[in-house]
């Protein structure tokens, strides 16, 4: 058996690294990480020697990727928008359980409380999401997190990544709520086609980032982490949840399904935000690193957005085969080129689709909706307001 020793007893210590100016990989990092404690280093009267406040690290040296500052220091703030993202994301806090799912489950146990299309509807819808929040998640932690070298950015993808957790576990509540047959919906993914297209469209995106190999730095790996972004940002989290989130909140406006349409509600908040956050990234990786932005790039880009455009109008005529809840498939191919003009012009592209109206004007009210301006009127404890400890 081992014993704590034999497990955790670092071997006789090296020398000291001197401190190393690249970051070029991990490791380095904590080498230079360690190179701080170094004993040379150590601040050993009132009067800081000028040499090391010059190695302190300056906000203006900070950048999105291949930053050379030291990623574990959160201040001197540069990028005050990703740290303010956090602060807001942070007071939107809110966890699925406190949502009431009780007339939901009357109504889905009810014999005629939903028509066989509002079913499928349902059950389409939550076999994308149950698994989208995953793939969200771990592109995060496995791919984007590691190629930012802002430590505000960092941050906020931590809270993000905990959000789309939460989003995850929504989800499931709403399945178990409802007693669906779990398989059946968390397979949705690969057995499903319009879901798998959606799916296999993101998945060499997200594969590129999270290739234990890949490393930004030149021109070509540096345009491979920001089309990714623009993927995940302006196509899964901007684009592909849309026809989803507009079938749920609209049951929910004609007071069908409210639990899940509440937990939907806050979900599109936090994506929306997630959303706003990417293209704020995006755009700032492009002001540092302008040679990013080529014409060839911003064709390749249009392309996928048309693309994506494509497979999500094919998952909103595979919900809704016939028209269900005064929606239909053909209103959403207006709709996706609506919300696809809106995210190419937030990164600095032209509209695709030049004059295409919102048909759908309540949806940008609900994403709007703040937590005690609650649409459907049910409880929700605020975080806001009720976190201050009591020592009495
Ligand atoms: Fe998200």
């Amino acid at each position: 058996m081992l014993s704590w020793d034999d497990e955790v007893a670092p071997a006789a210590p090296a020398a000291r690294p001197v401190l190393q100016p690249q970051f070029d990989s991990l490791e380095l990092r904590l080498q230079t990480q360690e190179a701080v404690f170094a004993p040379a280093l150590v601040v050993k009267s009132d009067e800081v020697a000028p040499e090391i406040v010059a190695r302190r690290v300056n906000a203006a040296d900070k950048r999105i990727i291949n930053g050379k500052t030291d990623v574990n220091q959160l201040v001197p703030f540069k990028y005050k928008w990703a740290w303010d993202k956090y602060l807001a994301g942070c007071a939107n806090h809110w966890m699925p359980q406190e949502i009431n799912m009780q007339r939901d489950i009357e109504l889905w146990k009810s014999p005629n409380g939903l028509t066989e299309d509002e079913r499928r509807l349902v059950k389409r819808n939550l076999g994308f999401f149950v698994t989208a929040d995953s793939l969200a998640a771990n592109n995060i932690v496995l791919g984007t997190y590691r190629h930012i070298t802002a430590p505000e950015c960092r941050q906020y993808l931590l809270r993000q990544a905990f959000e789309e957790a939460i989003h995850t576990h929504a989800y499931q509540y709403i399945v178990e709520s409802l007693g669906l047959d779990e398989a059946e919906i968390f397979n949705a993914y690969n057995e499903v086609e319009s879901i798998r297209d959606k799916d296999q469209f993101l998945i060499p995106f997200i594969d590129a980032l999270t290739n234990p190999e890949f490393k930004t730095g030149t021109t070509e790996t540096d345009q491979t982490l920001l089309r990714s972004l623009i993927v995940f940002a302006c196509l899964m989290e901007g684009l592909f949840f849309y026809v989803g989130f507009t079938q749920i909140l609209a049951l929910g406006r004609q007071n069908k399904m409210m639990g899940a349409a509440e937990q939907y509600q806050y979900i599109l908040r936090d994506e929306s935000m997630h959303c706003n956050f990417g293209i704020d990234l995006i755009n700032t990786i492009k002001m540092e690193n302008p040679h990013l932005w080529t014409a060839q790039f911003r064709d390749e880009i249009k392309s996928l957005f048309l693309r994506a455009v494509e497979l999500e109008y094919r998952y909103a005529e595979d919900t809704m085969p016939r028209g269900v809840l005064g929606l239909n498939a053909p209103m959403f191919k207006g709709y996706l080129r609506f919300i696809a003009n809106r995210r190419a012009q937030q990164i600095g592209l032209d509209a695709l689709f030049p004059q295409e109206e919102n048909p759908f004007p309540w949806m940008s009210e609900m994403i709007d909706l703040k937590k005690e301006r609650n649409f459907f009127e049910t409880r929700v404890i605020e975080y806001q307001t009720g976190g201050a400890l009591n020592w009495e």
